[in-house]
C-alpha cells in the first residue's frame, strides 16, 4: 500500500487535513497498534493518506486546575505513569498506564491511541471510567466533549468519526482522601494485553461507609464499563468480607449477562472473582 505521510505542524492544520481528506485519511500517533494493523493488511484500502501527529507538542502536556487534570491526547504511557500530578491525584492511572506493554511500547504509545482503538482489554480505559473521564474531540469547525463511559460502541469501535482529532482526556480531581487501585492479569512471560484487569475509585466516611465506589473491570464485556449494580451492594455501607463476596460474585455474573457463555468463560468466571474480591478487599481495606 502507498500513502502520503503529512506531518501538519498545529491543530488547526490537523483538522483542516481531516476534513480535506475525509474517508481517505487516517491519524497515526506512537504507532503501537497502527503499525499492527498495517502488517496484518486491516488498513481500509480507501487510505491515502497519513497524518503523523506524534510530534504535535499542543497534544503532549498534563496539566491540572483547581477542579481537574487535563491529559493531551498524544501524552505517552511513560509520561503519564511518571507524572507527579497524576501520580498525586490519579494513582489508579499511573498504576494502569505503567502496566501496558513494555517500556518501548509505554515510550510510543499514548493515551488517545489506546482509547480509540477501543480494545475491550484496554488498560488506561477502566482508569479512566473510575475517575469518570471526558474526551475532548474537535473538527475543522467544532469542539465537543463527551464522556468517556458514551465513546465506546463495540470491540474495537469507537465513536471517533473519520474527520475527529482526539485533542485531551480530563476528569476532575477526585477528594484527597480517596482510595484507589488496579489490578491485572496477563499472559506469563509475554508483553500482551490484559487478559483481565479491573479499576476501583472509593470513598469512605469517617464511619467507614462508602460514600463513593466506582468499578471498572476491563476485557469481560465487549466494551469497557463501569458495574454500577456491583457498586450499589457496597455503597453506602460499611464494607464486610460478606458485602465483598457477594459483589465479586455479581462481577462474575454480570460479565455473563453481557457476554454470554463463551470459551472463555470457564476461566474468566472465577478469575475475575478473585481478582474483585482481592482488590476491594485491600482498597477497602477489609481485615
Ligand atoms: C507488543 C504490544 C503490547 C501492548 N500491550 C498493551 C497493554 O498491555 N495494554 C494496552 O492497553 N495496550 C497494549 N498495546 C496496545 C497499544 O500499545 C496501545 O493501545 C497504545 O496506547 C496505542 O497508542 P498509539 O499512540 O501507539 O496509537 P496508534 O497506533 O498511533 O493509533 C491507534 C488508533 O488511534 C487513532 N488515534 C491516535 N491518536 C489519535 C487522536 N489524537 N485522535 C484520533 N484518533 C487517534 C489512530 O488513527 C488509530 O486508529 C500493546 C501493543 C503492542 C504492539
Amino acid at each position: 500500500m502507498d500513502f502520503d505521510f503529512l506531518q501538519p505542524t498545529d491543530l488547526d492544520e490537523v483538522c483542516k487535513l481531516l476534513n480535506e481528506y475525509k474517508g481517505k485519511v487516517k491519524i497515526i500517533s506512537g504507532g503501537t497498534d497502527f503499525m499492527i494493523d498495517l502488517h496484518k493488511d486491516e488498513l481500509s484500502p480507501e487510505i491515502e493518506y497519513i497524518i503523523d501527529v506524534s510530534n504535535l507538542r499542543d497534544l503532549n502536556y498534563i496539566k491540572e486546575d483547581d477542579n481537574k487534570i487535563i491529559i493531551g491526547a498524544g501524552t505517552t504511557h511513560n509520561e503519564i505513569a511518571n507524572n507527579p500530578i497524576v501520580n498525586k491525584w490519579a494513582p489508579v492511572l499511573a498504576k494502569a498506564t505503567n502496566s501496558i506493554g513494555s517500556p518501548q511500547i509505554r515510550n510510543r504509545g499514548t493515551l488517545a491511541g489506546n482509547i480509540v482503538t477501543a480494545s475491550p482489554a484496554a488498560d488506561s480505559v477502566p482508569a479512566l471510567l473510575v475517575l469518570n473521564g471526558k474526551v475532548k474531540i474537535k473538527t475543522s469547525s467544532t469542539t465537543k466533549e463527551i464522556p468517556l463511559e458514551d465513546f465506546f460502541i463495540k470491540p474495537y469501535q469507537s465513536k471517533i468519526n473519520q474527520d475527529e482529532l482526539i485533542v485531551e482526556i480530563s476528569f476532575k480531581k477526585p477528594p484527597m482522601e480517596c482510595k484507589s487501585g488496579f489490578k491485572k492479569l496477563t499472559r506469563r512471560k509475554a508483553v500482551d494485553k490484559a487478559r483481565l484487569n479491573i479499576a476501583v475509585l472509593a470513598l469512605q466516611n469517617n464511619i467507614d461507609e462508602i460514600e463513593i465506589l466506582r468499578i471498572a473491570p476491563g476485557s469481560i464485556t465487549p466494551t469497557p464499563e463501569r458495574f454500577e449494580k456491583t457498586e450499589n451492594i457496597l455503597l453506602n455501607k460499611r464494607p464486610t468480607k460478606e458485602l465483598i463476596k457477594k459483589a465479586a460474585e455479581q462481577v462474575s455474573s454480570t460479565m455473563i449477562e453481557k457476554s454470554g457463555y463463551r470459551w472463555s468463560t470457564e476461566y474468566k468466571k472465577p478469575v475475575i472473582k478473585t481478582m474483585t474480591r482481592r482488590i476491594l478487599t485491600r482498597v477497602l481495606e477489609v481485615e
